[in-house]
């Protein structure tokens, strides 16, 4: 009896060697221009080429602008590290969609929608939020520079099995409870530090009945528990979305491939390292009052006024940076900014459930609201769908893809002291820009801020 982790960890294990660490080969590598230039300094240095190519994919994505991208960048350090992206796959012969490709985007957005992400499969990207592709029961995650130069000369990875976590999410969710509110409660729950030292899977009724879009939602946040990775076992879903996507197996390869991807659900029995169970109606929509992503409470609920997760000192200076009092509510709070988007929330379903919420009301005088696709192709549908249109009639900047205000790396910065409800998924200081003061939350709850100009309980919009 094994689980879906163990299934795909074992079939990818080349060697173990003295110590317990196991010899871990990639079977997709993901690169941006973040993470990717020293290691591609470190291959030329060494005189090393790498080992292959055709499993690297990149593309732009955390240092370009949101608008004008026909145009030059403007800052100075974004164009640097866009061009040195585009000089160094040009050398090493790897497949770019970088600014003006229409499979450009967010690279946890563009990895799935191409059928790239895959079930059964290992991942790796330089990035934290690699988690995200676990959604389609593959084991993906984010992996530090050096190690990126790793897999680039090696196709594989020095590691120790990290254990596993079953975390179960049974019951029916409330109307305007998404798969944000899901992924915000758990952490709430067991704080940032929960998941260290686990690979988790998520189980349960409420997570079978999440599109693939609000799983990788979920399993996007893991690294915010402190978690490895997270991963979601393939059913019909994980199928009917990948089937016909650009890369995705076609005729009897794609058969072939649904076959074995059917067999890597964990077994009846299997026995994880740690089982954690909650009910689906507890769960209500989620706002963040501090300075991370645990630091977060149903939306009518109020800050509380000590925290055995956080410690007082924590929270006391999560209080200062936010400008919020312990015991606070932040129903009815004014808000500044709203940003919908980040590889949590910036897919074709997030942007649909915007406007239909929104309808025919308008973003308020008080508020700059931001809607920034993931990628090329989400943009191209939502323009097609009436989508882009109907949010520019509404007030929304609809922008074009990227990171965008998920980091101050980039021109979209928040300005310091204002709030912003953000789709994002940290809210760590200066995280928006400096200053900033970040309240996460699902596209729904941060499309009623814009049209309210405060928090609002989603529920009773
Ligand atoms: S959207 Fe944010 S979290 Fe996601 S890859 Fe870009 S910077 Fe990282």
């Amino acid at each position: 009896m094994n689980t879906l982790f163990d299934k795909i960890w074992d079939a990818h294990v080349v060697d173990t060697i003295a110590g317990g660490q196991q010899i871990f080969y990639i079977d997709r590598h993901l690169i941006h221009e973040v993470t990717s230039p020293q290691a591609f300094d470190g291959l030329r240095k060494r005189g090393i080429p790498l080992a292959h190519k055709e499993r690297i994919v990149a593309t732009a994505d955390h240092n370009v602008p949101t608008i004008n991208q026909d145009q030059p960048i403007g800052e100075p350090l974004s164009r640097k590290q866009v061009m040195m992206l585009t000089t160094n796959c040009d050398e090493f012969g790897v497949e770019l969609y970088g600014l003006g490709h229409p499979y450009q985007g967010i690279v946890h957005v563009i990895g799935p929608e191409l059928g790239i992400t895959r079930p059964g499969i290992t991942m790796v990207c330089g990035d934290s939020h690699t988690s995200t592709h676990g959604a389609f029961g593959a084991i993906a995650f984010g992996i530090g520079t050096s190690q990126v130069e790793q897999v680039m000369a090696t196709q594989c990875l020095l590691l120790k099995k990290p254990k596993k976590m079953r975390i179960s999410v049974d019951g029916d969710l409330q109307a305007g409870v998404t798969a944000k509110d899901v992924i915000l409660y758990i952490i709430s729950q067991i704080g940032t530090g929960g998941g260290t030292g686990y690979f988790v899977e998520y189980a349960g009724s409420a997570i079978r009945g999440l599109s693939m879009e609000g799983r990788m939602t979920v399993c996007n946040m893991s690294i915010e528990m402190g978690a490895r990775g997270g991963m979601i076992a393939p059913d019909q879903t994980t199928f009917d979305y990948l089937e016909g996507r650009e890369f995705s197996p076609k005729g009897q390869a794609w058969d072939d491939a649904v076959a074995y991807w059917k067999s890597l659900p964990t077994d009846e029995g299997a026995i994880f390292d740690k089982e954690l169970n909650f009910r689906a109606e507890d769960i209500q929509p989620m706002v963040t009052y501090g300075t991370n992503p645990g630091m977060g409470m149903g939306v009518t609920e109020r800050i509380p006024v000590e925290s055995k997760i956080h410690g007082a000192a924590g929270l006391d200076k999560a209080m200062k940076y936010m400008g919020l009092q312990k015991g606070q509510p932040l129903e009815g709070m004014d808000i500044s900014h709203v940003f919908i988007g980040s590889c949590t929330n910036s897919r074709i379903e997030d942007l649909r459930e915007v406007v239909r919420l929104v309808g025919d009301k308008k973003v308020a005088d008080s508020v700059t609201a931001i809607v920034v696709p993931g990628s090329q192709q989400v943009a191209k549908q939502a323009i097609t769908e009436g989508l882009a249109e109907k949010l520019e009639a509404a007030g929304f900047e609809f922008r074009q893809a990227g990171c965008s205000a998920c980091l101050g790396m980039n021109e979209d910065k928040i300005p310091a002291g204002k709030y912003c409800v953000s789709t994002s998924n940290r809210n760590f200081e200066g995280r928006q820009g400096p200053g900033a003061r970040t309240i996460l939350a699902s596209p729904l709850t941060a499309a009623a801020a814009a049209v309210s100009g405060k928090v609002v309980d989603v529920r009773k919009f």
